[in-house]
């Protein structure tokens, strides 16, 4: 798409990009930075006066009253008379400023394998839009960044998406990681994922964007009560993600988590990874059903395997039980050396409930090693597909909140 139809279509990109786009000159950049102190302050009291909002920016009052002023015309933040009575002695009324609270706003994207989901989560991680949109497996990285351009047009159109409150944009990307390296450098020089480029989200969502893993982002999201949390997706193939106390564990590599590649048999089928018997070989949507026709019956759907088991269809329960059998081997290991205090399984086949987690359970009850009790809670996760998106939204919030923090 050339920059001119860009225009032609989205005539509110003018009064957007005299504010805060990223092509934004050297001068635009730190004007921004100064909003996002002022927003900072906002978002840690509630409530400042411009003499408080002084202290906690060290902005000087000039710049405080020009970025305040800006702010308030755009409708971020908003005054009320507030009767300070503590220090006046007449308790006469002073201005108060506040967030608005329809104004700031993380925008999560994932690009999933078969679906883009799209949130916009407000300053303290509430929930203020979803859109979803499925798409073919087939489609390619840049052709679903494409559609997310069109999805985030239509949101900004409708009003669900405001660029001027957008304080980041987190982005989930189904079989790519980010370097680790790379996201320590800052949202300016992270590197794109292999295969495509962010660029077009980049020119229509303002401030930083980060992006990751997809399952990493959705973990984020289900472990943001600082959980140690142990996350394991079933579906087309097999990944997992690790939160400790709300970080995220990417390794040193920036590949941490690729449970699926973990052997649970030596002696086992080769995988596309080269190793023998990995778990994704085996608990795969296609393989599980594959292995309950050559068990004698097929199911035309994970959905009506799960339903045949718990209807008492032999076969069905049979296939769920040998999938959790493995499904524990992988997962036992990975909970010796991570210690994680939940444990959920997510994706297709977490369809399966109780059944697919029995052996998990037995496994863990039947190690003892003696280091002291292990409590673990372990669960299916409730269907989100927003998930992915979600977390998405929470790394762009948790990344601006650190940013805060200097
Ligand atoms: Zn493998």
């Amino acid at each position: 798409m050339t920059e001119g139809k860009l225009k032609a279509e989205w005539p509110s990109r003018k009064v957007v990009g005299d504010v805060l786009t990223p092509d934004d000159s050297a001068l635009q950049a730190v004007r921004r930075r100064h909003e996002i102190r002022v927003l900072a302050s906002l978002v840690a009291h509630g409530h400042r006066t411009r003499r408080e909002l002084e202290e906690d920016t060290k902005l000087s009052r000039t710049t405080l009253s020009a970025i305040v002023g800006e702010l308030r015309d755009r409708g971020v933040i908003i005054d009320t008379d507030q009767t300070v009575a503590a220090s006046g002695r007449h308790g006469r009324p002073t201005k108060v400023l506040t967030l608005n609270p329809e104004a700031g706003a993380a925008v999560g994207i994932e690009l999933g394998r078969r679906r883009i989901s799209i949130s916009v989560m407000g300053f303290d991680g509430s929930p203020m839009s979803t859109e979803l949109q499925e798409v073919a497996a087939s489609l390619g990285l840049d052709a679903k960044v494409g559609r997310a351009v069109d999805m985030v047009r239509q949101l900004i159109q409708d009003g669900r998406i405001k660029p001027e409150t957008i304080i980041g944009t987190g982005i989930g990307i189904a079989s790519r990681h980010a370097n680790p390296l790379s996201l320590a450098d800052g949202a300016e020089h992270q590197l794109d994922p292999q295969g495509a480029t962010l660029d077009a989200l980049r020119a229509i969502l303002p401030g930083p964007l980060l992006w990751d893993n997809n399952i990493r982002l959705a973990a984020m999201a289900y472990g943001k009560d600082s959980d140690d949390l142990l996350y394991v997706v079933l579906s087309a193939g097999v990944s997992a993600a690790s939160v400790s106390h709300g970080t995220l564990l990417r390794g040193g590599n920036g590949i941490a988590g690729e449970l699926g590649h973990v052997s649970v048999d030596f002696a086992g089928p080769q995988c596309w990874c080269g190793r023998h018997g990995c778990l994704e070989s085996y608990i795969n949507e296609a393989n599980v059903l594959a292995e309950a026709a050559h068990r004698g019956q097929a199911f035309p759907s994970i959905a009506a395997l799960a339903e045949a088991a718990a209807d008492g269809n032999g076969i069905a329960a049979n296939i769920i039980d040998w999938a959790g059998e493995l499904l524990a081997r992988a997962v036992v290991g990975a909970t010796v050396v991570l210690d994680p205090s939940r444990i959920v399984i997510a994706g297709e086949l977490s369809q399966f409930g109780e059944p697919l987690l029995a052996p998990l359970r037995r496994a863990l009850a039947e190690q003892h090693l003696d280091l002291g009790a292990r409590v673990v809670t372990i669960g299916v996760a409730p269907f989100a597909p927003t998930a992915g998106s979600d977390g998405a939204a929470h790394l762009a919030l948790s990344r601006w909140a650190m940013e805060q923090g200097h």
